[in-house]
């Protein structure tokens, strides 16, 4: 009886478990075609922009710096303070918004062209691998055979270069947080120093070192959210990589079926042995195919050898396989990306109304108190200033209401650093109160531009009686 090829897949149960439900370690084999150059060059690209990014300065600071202690995000030059959560609400929704629209448009595109998961396994820890263990099939055999020396030496050199590797990446990831001198100086110093970032650096190489070198596949079809998201949003118009069946069926090997019979697909089980997913995409789009093109490579250089054209796997849609016209842009697509800019166009003008001077008058604890004989009522305040930018200010604040007076320490009041904190006291008569309260609107004048720079409003309280 024909043994069944170890590579045709059982349809009911994932490619990477068995018939127990154990996890089945993949060696996806190499390949070489058009769609691998070019991924080669982007990831390339992009491991360079990742792990470089917190090194950059921009206008004297870090290009991205995200200071979680001080609720600081430095962007390209501008430092935002205080995030506030409405802004942070735009930002992710918009950014969701943004991915739902490119999933609806090209599948999972992000996963196989951008992710840093693929990037870093693909190009990294993959060749590492190979440089250790040989190939996919030494790697296969090797897994597979006895504890010789051999296999020691060579999974212990593996491990080490991915240690290696995974601890550059946590501290580049570090850098994101505390910013390159930072990175620097704790780096070169003992541990016991900063133990709280050593153990979360740790934590993270333990983290990267597991993902990128044992869990990789699994994290993509079990763990990951967007993977997930994917089936919701993507229509037969997504542009995803197909198999042709009408091209390819009656493959090679399909009982009753003559050679003359036969379709393009000669049942080589290529396109299986390098999907670092282990699926056969010739059983459709699946959620487990993050669209790195391997199989497309695979069997163009199968329909190469016979003379055939190439795209029996490609990027196509469900409509256009079967044979209708693919939308390239659907109503579901048009909706998320209107949804997307709309958040934008929110994000934008929230940020330009906060402009990059911020200020909060906080209410002190005693709300207010009576003076002068009952003359006079007093509402203190602090005054929380901070800026976004690096420029300074010389500040002056005034309020329209003619009888309320407003004292600080002093006038102007300088702002140089990123936060400064001023006690602020209104002064004013009973009568400007309008059942116990009055809104009042502080304009705040830079003296270095002469100019408004901000307006506030307060509410003023105090005894009606
Ligand atoms: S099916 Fe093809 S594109 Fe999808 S993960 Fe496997 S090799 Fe990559
Ligand atoms: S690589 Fe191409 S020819 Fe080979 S099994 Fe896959 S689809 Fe068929």
């Amino acid at each position: 009886m024909k043994s069944k090829n170890v590579f045709d897949l059982d349809p009911e149960r994932l490619a990477t478990t068995d018939e127990h439900g154990h996890r089945v370690y993949l060696f996806p084999e190499d390949v070489r075609g058009a769609w691998k150059a070019r991924r080669t060059v982007l990831y390339w690209l992009l491991i360079l922009f990742y792990l470089t990014l917190p090194w950059i300065y921009v206008g004297g600071r870090p290009a991205l710096l995200i200071d979680l202690g001080r609720a600081e995000l430095t962007f390209f030059g501008t430092t935002f303070r205080g995030v506030e959560p409405v802004l942070l609400f735009l930002f992710v929704a918009s950014g969701l918004f943004f991915i739902a629209c490119l999933t609806s448009l090209y599948g999972r595109v992000w996963c196989g062209w951008a992710c840093p998961q693929t990037v870093f396994i693909q190009n990294i820890f993959l060749r590492l691998e190979a440089l250790a263990e040989g190939s996919a099939r030494k790697r296969r055999e090797l897994a597979s055979g006895p504890w010789t020396a051999n296999r020691v030496l060579r999974k212990a050199l593996k491990w080490f270069l991915f240690t290696v590797v995974s601890l550059h990446i946590a501290h580049t990831f570090l850098g994101y947080f505390v910013g390159p001198r930072e990175l620097l100086r704790i780096s070169m110093g003992p541990p016991s120093e900063n133990l709280t970032l050593f153990i979360l650096t740790m934590t993270a190489t333990a983290v990267i070192l597991l993902d990128f070198g044992w869990f990789r596949e699994q994290f993509c079809i079990i763990a990951c959210p967007y993977g997930r998201m994917q089936s919701v949003v993507m229509d037969e118009n997504s542009l995803v990589i197909s198999y042709d069946p009408k091209r390819g069926e009656p493959r090679r090997g399909t009982p009753g079926i003559l050679r003359s019979g036969e379709g393009d697909c000669i049942n080589c089980f290529n396109c299986v042995k390098v999907c670092p997913t282990g699926i056969d995409i010739r059983r459709g789009t699946q959620l487990e195919c993050i669209a790195c093109t391997q199989c497309i490579d695979a069997c163009d250089e199968i329909m190469a050898k016979l003379n055939k054209p190439p795209g029996l796997i490609r990027y196509s849609s469900e409509s256009e396989l079967s044979g209708k016209v693919r939308k390239p842009l659907t109503v579901r697509s048009a909706v998320y990306l209107a949804t997307a800019l709309l958040l934008v166009g929110a994000f934008a003008y929230f940020l330009r109304s906060t402009g990059d001077l911020q200020l909060i008058f906080l209410r002190n604890k005693v709300p207010f108190q009576i003076t002068e004989a009952g003359r006079t009522v007093v509402n203190q305040f602090t005054l929380k200033l901070s800026q976004q930018g690096a420029r300074a200010y010389s500040l002056r604040f005034r309020v329209r209401e003619g009888s309320v007076r407003l004292q600080t320490p002093t006038t102007p009041t300088s702002v140089t650093g990123p936060e400064k904190k001023v006690v602020v006291l209104f002064k004013f008569p009973p009568e400007l109160l309008i059942g116990g309260s009055r809104k009042i609107l502080v304009e705040v004048h830079d003296d270095l531009t002469d100019a408004v720079v901000a307006e506030k409003e307060v509410v003023l309280v105090g005894n009606t009686h």
